[in-house]
């Protein structure tokens, strides 16, 4: 069975080797035997980090399509904020009735899913291109 160098990886040429030729470290009795896996470096890849499904829903709340601007989508984002802003204040002033207050949660209720959908789909996107790189 071919030994390893634990330290860099490397494929000791003679198996009783005190030191790795390669980098010099010691070779010690638990260095792996395996030939499947060579160690190396994590390799400098961009990581993804996944958006706070938390954080994009309590922005799109406050602020409704925010959690979408905060998710990427600025352009989205911004749209459903001024459509919903203006949609409001129009059933507030042209619609005066009852409903209105429940029309206008409809509305947060409605900015809440497109900001959990827009968050799905952005940590999905991520997690196919981290997929791809390894
Ligand atoms: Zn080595």
């Amino acid at each position: 069975m071919a030994k390893f160098c634990g330290k860099c990886g490397n494929k000791l040429k003679n198996e009783n080797a005190k030191f790795c030729d390669k980098c010099g470290s010691k070779i010690s009795n638990a260095t792996r035997s395996t030939n499947t896996t060579v160690n190396t470096p994590i390799n400098n890849a961009p990581i993804y980090k996944e958006k706070s499904m938390p954080l994009a829903l309590i922005l799109s709340f406050l602020l409704p399509g925010i959690g979408i601007v905060y998710a990427g989508d600025v352009a989205k984002g911004l749209a459903v904020f001024i459509g919903l802003v203006v949609i409001n204040f129009l059933l507030n002033t042209l619609l005066k009735s009852p409903i209105t207050p429940i029309l206008s949660i409809a509305l947060i209720i409605c900015s809440l899913y497109l900001t959990y959908e827009e968050v799905n789909a952005v940590n999905e996107k991520n997690r196919k291109l981290m997929r791809n790189q390894f």
